[in-house]
């Protein structure tokens, strides 16, 4: 069973979130389901600039306007396909936006093209390849099952992976006559979103099956209040939704085996932690004494409940605790962390900017890692706080709900505990969650227990990888 799939982002090659994460291993993960996947991605720069020997394997006239080429390649033991198409991707900014951080005016057609590269390759532009399935991730890709539907592919078995449905690709109608598709695609029943384009909209509509990533978000996305003005479609898709969790690349985040971090440790030399948490204490410029050391490695925004942190930073360290932080984003946020750590020197420190490294040190040298986040797909940060002995604090939501067991009495005593999580999701809910943390670090046999559990939990992509090959395979039936 061949798979395409379709997204905006590959882990190694260009990555903004989780999403290029779970797109990256999910091939990985496959490989024993006789299932191999290829993914199409676009061509920016930093993808070019990797392509080794590269082999034109289609050329598209005009693909939404503009000339283009597929390349085939082989990266990191993935199989890639790269849209060239220099006048949508060759530019100096991120994937989505310029330089000063704002959107790029053509996302639509960059991201329109993309998914009809996507619909194309599933028509048979290959001469040696051809999928049984195309599997799409994200606004960026979700017009790839709109193309299918509407362009007589309706036969090809799809699906829409939704890692965040705050990110829908909503645009104005008068892009509609440059799509390339036929005037009923624009109706309720494709990618009309209320008088206006909405290229997620399109892809639930119209997709065989949905799948999100976290049972727990998969419900609520069914309700208002999480559900971004969608949640009536989804429910009406409901019989086709499923949540299955993201793994981790377990060879990339593993302690015992990691480049990025100052010494290597297990669950039997967790004592060996402690080398890495001084390489911090000194990459933070930290002072050097006793108390648990939180961290955070995020995008800066609301969703992530940043404001919460920074409305209780003071407090923390009042407690005797230490704040790291490593992200960025919104610049108010920003600014209160800053202000922060102006107040609290060698007690909170903040790197701003996005550094892969260092994001593995803070996961080998904290104490715990803090995610307040206001909706949450699946998360991956607590995963690899698992792997790492760093200990999560998450708000009970998503797949944080999902993937962490909070140290109540009875998850203690039982010894299946594995971090902390509260809810409401407030500056309050946060401090009682963490006044356990502080309760917890102060007895070490306790602390070290729930590390170890933490440390025993399956975060690899194996069950998952079996759930995403029962649902092709389940699609591959219905076709
Ligand atoms: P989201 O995709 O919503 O941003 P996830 O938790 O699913 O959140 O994934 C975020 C990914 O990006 C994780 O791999 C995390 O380690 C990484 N990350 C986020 N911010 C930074 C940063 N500033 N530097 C390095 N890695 C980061």
């Amino acid at each position: 069973m061949n798979i395409l799939s379709v997204a905006s982002e590959i882990f190694p090659l260009i990555k903004t979130g989780g999403l290029a994460d779970v797109v990256g291993a999910l091939p990985l993960a496959l490989a024993g389901h006789h299932m191999p996947m290829r993914t199409l991605v676009p061509g920016y720069p930093a993808v070019m600039q990797k392509l080794g020997d590269a082999r034109v394997a289609a050329d598209f006239d005009d693909l939404l306007g503009t000339p283009a080429r597929l390349l085939a390649a082989r990266y990191a033991d993935l199989d890639l396909l790269v849209l060239d198409a220099p006048e949508l991707f060759e530019r100096t900014g991120g994937p989505y936006t310029d330089a000063t951080g704002k959107d790029y005016p053509d996302n639509w057609r960059r991201f329109a093209a993309l998914s009809r590269a996507g619909a194309e390759i599933a028509r048979g532009r290959l001469a040696d390849w051809r999928p049984d399935i195309v599997h799409a991730h994200d606004w960026q890709a979700a017009m790839t099952a709109v193309y299918l539907r509407y362009t007589g592919l309706q036969h090809v078995p799809s699906l829409v992976t939704v890692h965040n449905l705050a990110f829908q690709g909503q645009f104005g109608a008068d892009i509609v006559p440059q799509l390339g598709l036929p005037p009923e695609a624009f109706s309720m029943e494709g990618f009309e979103y209320y008088g206006d384009v909405g290229f997620l909209k399109g892809g639930l509509r119209t997709a065989w099956a949905v799948t999100t990533v976290s049972p727990t978000y998969a419900r609520e996305i069914t309700t208002p209040d999480y559900g971004m003005g969608l949640d009536g479609l989804v429910n009406d898709r409901a019989a086709d939704l499923v949540g299955i969790v993201n793994g981790i690349d377990t060879t990339i985040w593993d302690p015992a085996n990691d480049r990025h971090i100052a010494r290597p440790y297990t669950r039997s030399t967790l004592r060996h932690r402690a080398v890495n948490r001084q390489a911090l204490v000194e990459r933070f410029g930290l002072d050097d004494d006793d108390g648990p050391i939180f961290c955070v490695v995020s995008r800066l925004t609301w969703q992530k409940g940043i404001d919460l942190i920074a409305e209780l930073a003071d407090w923390i360290v009042a407690e005797g605790g230490k704040l790291v932080v490593l992200g960025a984003g919104d610049e108010a946020l920003e600014g209160s962390l800053l202000a922060a750590a102006a107040r609290n020197r060698g007690r909170i420190s903040l790197v701003i900017g996005y550094n892969e490294p260092l994001s593995h040190l803070m996961q080998a040298g904290a104490d715990a890692i803090l995610i307040p986040s206001r909706f949450e797909p699946c998360g991956l940060t607590q995963l690899y706080g698992l792997r790492y002995g760093c200990v999560p604090v998450v708000a009970r939501t998503g797949g944080l709900a999902d993937t962490i067991i909070d140290a109540n009495e009875a998850a203690l005593s039982a010894r299946v505990a594995t971090g902390f999580q509260f809810t409401p999701v407030s500056a309050e809910g946060l401090r009682q969650a963490l006044r356990r943390v502080f309760h917890a670090w102060r007895e070490p046999k306790t602390w070290t227990r729930l590390q170890n559990q933490g440390m025993k939990s399956d975060v690899s992509w194996e069950k998952s990888a079996d759930r995403y090959a029962n649902l092709y395979s389940s699609l591959l039936l219905r076709a």
